[in-house]
């Protein structure tokens, strides 16, 4: 958290450089919002129509389903999920979180389960489940045992209903199961931050939801904006390499840096391999996945970090499924840096000095 600010800062810096000088609609001033929400700080910058009201807008929409999605508030939709885990009843949910629910479940699906929405009792095991500042005094590193007695709980995905009124209902089957959304959330709400924006006018904007840029139009100067890619070894504000984005795209970043704590001199992050318990060991720092659908790219960051660089490379090259629709950087503990061909023409690398060598990937 303490390297999201500066690093967000240079970001919207950099996406924001030439704000002003040839501005799509002229006489409109960029205007950019920041906020805390979803256990981490966001931004907002759009460049045109009633950038005022569209901000407003924007971090209401980011409230709201923050109170929909929130696993700590006692009347989100989640934790009335949660709440009635085993027992039978089908809980009413909003259909955003319907739509969130079934999104989650695509991405489970489709990476045969690196990506487990009901991670949340193992998460909780390693303290990683509650808000930044309730885990410092909390993380801990889980017995085998204790985890092999919470890993029946996971994988059983929620079960999502449709009502003929249009009112959706969603139940996990087993007792003592929850759902943790943390992995897909934040990339979920960007798609209603660009509706709230687009309803008023905006047309040029950059968003960053934690992890999670979305480029909606281009820069004022008709560019695509610059993104950061983090180096995920350097202790200060390092980057590895800039990306453009534009046109409605999402870039998402995963990596083990981003949250852990250290125990007897290891390292624990908080992406946790669902087929172990464990924090993911499968030779990433990173993964950067650039995507149109904002949750899809949100989800799959995790879910590739998960499943490692031959099974993500694997898949892009495939040429089916969402991973071949999408362009990826990885980023690997031997400082290797694959990136996707569709990134090369906008990429500038900034990596060498710090070690890092990389390959252009191409099909
Ligand atoms: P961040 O939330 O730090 O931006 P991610 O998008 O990678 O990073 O999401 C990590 C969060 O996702 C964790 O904090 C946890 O809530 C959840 N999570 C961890 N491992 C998994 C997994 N294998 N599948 C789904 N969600 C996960
Ligand atoms: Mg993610």
């Amino acid at each position: 958290m303490k390297r999201l600010l500066p690093l967000l800062l240079s970001c919207a810096l950099l996406a924001g450089c030439g704000a002003g000088q040839a501005s799509p609609s002229a006489g409109t001033e960029a205007d950019t919002q920041y906020f805390f929400a979803m256990d981490t700080i966001m931004s907002i910058t759009a460049y045109d129509g009633d950038t005022s009201a569209a901000l407003v807008a924007a971090q209401q929409e980011v409230n709201r389903l923050e109170a929909l999605w929130s696993r700590t508030r006692p009347e989100s939709d989640v934790s009335r999920l949660n709440d009635h885990a085993g027992d039978g009843t089908a809980v009413p949910i909003q259909p955003e979180t319907a739509r969130l629910l079934e999104t989650a479940a695509a991405a489970a699906r489709e990476s045969g389960l690196a990506f487990d929405p009901v991670l949340a009792p193992v998460m909780d095991a390693w303290g990683f489940g509650l808000t930044e500042s309730e885990t410092t005094a909390v993380h801990r590193v889980p017995s085998q045992e204790e985890l092999s007695a919470l890993l029946p709980l996971t994988r059983d995905l929620p079960q999502v209903a449709a009502g003929e009124d249009g009112s959706y209902t969603a139940a996990l089957p087993l007792t003592g199961q929850a759902a943790d959304l943390g992995g897909i959330a934040k990339g979920a709400s960007a798609a209603y931050v660009v509706d709230a924006l687009t309803a008023h006018g905006v047309e040029n904007a950059i968003l960053s939801l934690g992890g999670n840029i979305t480029a909606l139009g281009c820069r004022p100067d008709g560019r695509p904006f610059q993104v950061l890619v983090t180096d995920p070894l350097a202790s200060e504000d390092g980057y590895l390499c800039t990306i453009a984005l534009e046109g409605g795209l999402t870039c998402s970043t995963s990596g083990g840096y981003e949250r852990y704590f250290e125990s007897d001199g290891v390292t624990y992050h908080h992406i946790i391999d669902p087929s172990t318990g464990y924090p993911a060991q499968s030779g990433l720092l990173s993964v950067t996945t650039v995507a149109a659908d904002p949750a899809l790219a949100d989800a799959w960051s995790t879910a590739l970090f998960v499943l490692g660089p031959d099974r993500a490379l694997e898949l892009w090259r495939s040429g089916e499924g969402t991973v071949a629709g999408m362009e990826l950087i990885l980023v690997t503990q031997d400082q290797q840096v694959y990136v996707t061909q569709g990134l090369e023409e906008g990429l500038q690398f900034h990596g060498e000095e710090a070690g890092y060598t990389y390959e252009i990937v191409r099909r």
